[in-house]
């Protein structure tokens, strides 16, 4: 097999937005991943790249990632857009988290909106807000593309790319597979849900586990406006960035009172636009061997929520998933160093598609990481912030877990 500079293993969106940093520094990439495509977490998400959510201590992190999707939109013609999401707020604590947030952060990330506005932008007239804001920095990819469309492109300008290769173990430069030995300076495993089999001291280490996501896919009616992204109460309660407003403790009071069925499914009620239809979801459930079963009481539960505010009374169906990604009570991000030459990335919260190419930059350019063995990022500290936990304290908030 031929040396390569760099191999990278998996092709989920960290992976890819690695190989594409490193190409870009002109370094000879393979990337080798188990799939005969990209189909993991990497596509089964709502492609909403929240930047303005995460908590205030990565919002450079959060933004150097947002430069990054920019970066790769732009050379590799991934459809990326750039319209922001709309909160609409329905109770008195919404809007005091929104008014709150929007104090915080500035005009640039969070614009206060009237009733009318927020209506009008997630097409429903009929929608009974009391006010909303607008956060205009945050984007949405489709996430059936982007993972595949960046692994094509990277094909097409040279980057090796060895698939249905599952890969065995990986050690000083050398990876084993069951289809032979490959060779490089440097391994970058970014393994996903496979991080268990792959490094199993490490997901131990981390009490890693699997969260499982309920979602859908429904047609979008003609009268909706296309190309928006909506947040609900339940994600201010989840994201750490507004989490850590005054407000939260309230909010959540509230939705647990107003709302205990989202509270129980450990939901954050959200809409993306894609062009195939709107990604309506999601909830959460943790376990180490999670069962493959679709809840239909949830299902419909987020569904009905989530119609409810665009105005929608028969929802078409078109697709319903049981979505998947890595999840870890001890921290949101592992990024270990368990030798030389490897170096270990795992997003182990829902944020991997917004923090991916901050992450990937991280990877291949901090020299903290050069500095020792099994070295955890130190912005990457631990946290339990879920919204089932309440809100965690400022030096556990690091990453907003979606
Ligand atoms: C329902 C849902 C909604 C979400 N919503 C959002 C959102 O809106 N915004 C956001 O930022 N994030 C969101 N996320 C989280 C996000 O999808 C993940 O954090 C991100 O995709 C993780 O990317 P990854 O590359 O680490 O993993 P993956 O995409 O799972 O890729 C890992 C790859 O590694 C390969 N692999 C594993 N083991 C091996 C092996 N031994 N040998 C070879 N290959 C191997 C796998 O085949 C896979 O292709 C959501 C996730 C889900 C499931």
């Amino acid at each position: 097999m031929s040396k390569t500079d760099l191999i990278i293993v998996g092709s989920g969106i960290l992976g890819l937005a690695t190989a594409f940093l490193a190409h870009r520094q002109g370094r000879r990439v393979r990337v080798i991943d188990r799939s005969a495509r990209p189909v993991g977490s990497s596509i089964q998400n709502f492609g909403h790249a929240c930047f303005t959510g995460q908590a205030d201590e990565i919002q450079t992190l959060a933004m150097t990632s947002r430069a990054g999707w920019q970066e790769a939109a732009a050379a590799t013609g991934i459809w990326a857009a750039e319209t922001g999401t709309y909160v609409p707020a329905m109770t008195e604590p919404e809007l005091r988290i929104l008014q709150e947030f929007a104090a915080h952060r500035g005009s640039d990330q969070a614009r206060m909106l009237e009733a009318k506005e927020v209506a009008a932008a997630i097409g429903n007239p009929d929608l009974g807000a009391i006010g909303g804001a607008h956060l205009p920095l945050d984007m949405r990819v489709n996430p059936r593309e982007a993972a595949p469309a960046l692994a094509r492109w990277l094909a097409d300008q040279g980057v090796a790319f060895n698939w249905n290769t599952t890969v065995t173990e990986v050690a000083g430069g050398a990876v084993s597979t069951n289809r032979g030995d490959f060779h490089a300076d440097q391994i970058v495993a970014c393994p996903g849900l496979g991080l268990t089999a792959l490094f199993p001291a490490i997901a131990d280490a981390n009490q890693v586990q699997i969260c499982t996501l309920v979602m859908s896919l429904i047609e979008r009616p003609q009268h909706l406006p296309s190309g928006f992204a909506m947040f609900t109460g339940t994600s201010l309660a989840r994201y750490d960035g507004f989490a850590a407003m005054p407000g939260a403790a309230a909010l959540r009071e509230d939705l647990t009172q107003r709302e205990p069925e989202l509270v129980d499914a450990i939901a954050n009620l959200m809409v993306t636009d894609i062009p195939s239809g709107l990604l309506i979801g999601d909830s959460h459930a943790y376990d180490l061997s999670p069962e493959p079963f679709i809840d239909e009481g949830i299902a419909n539960l987020l569904l009905d929520r989530a119609t409810t505010l665009m105005g929608i009374e028969e929802p078409l169906v078109l697709q319903r998933w049981l979505g998947q990604y890595t999840n870890s009570t001890d921290t949101n991000l592992i990024l270990e160093r368990p030798d030389s030459q490897t170096t270990v990335a795992a997003v182990t919260s829902g944020v991997g598609m917004t923090l991916s190419f901050g992450i990937a930059d991280r990877i291949l350019n901090d020299s903290a990481l050069d500095s020792g063995a099994a070295a955890e990022s130190d912005l990457f500290a631990e946290t339990g912030a879920t919204f089932a936990t309440g809100a965690p304290t400022a030096d556990e908030v690091v990453m907003s877990d979606q």
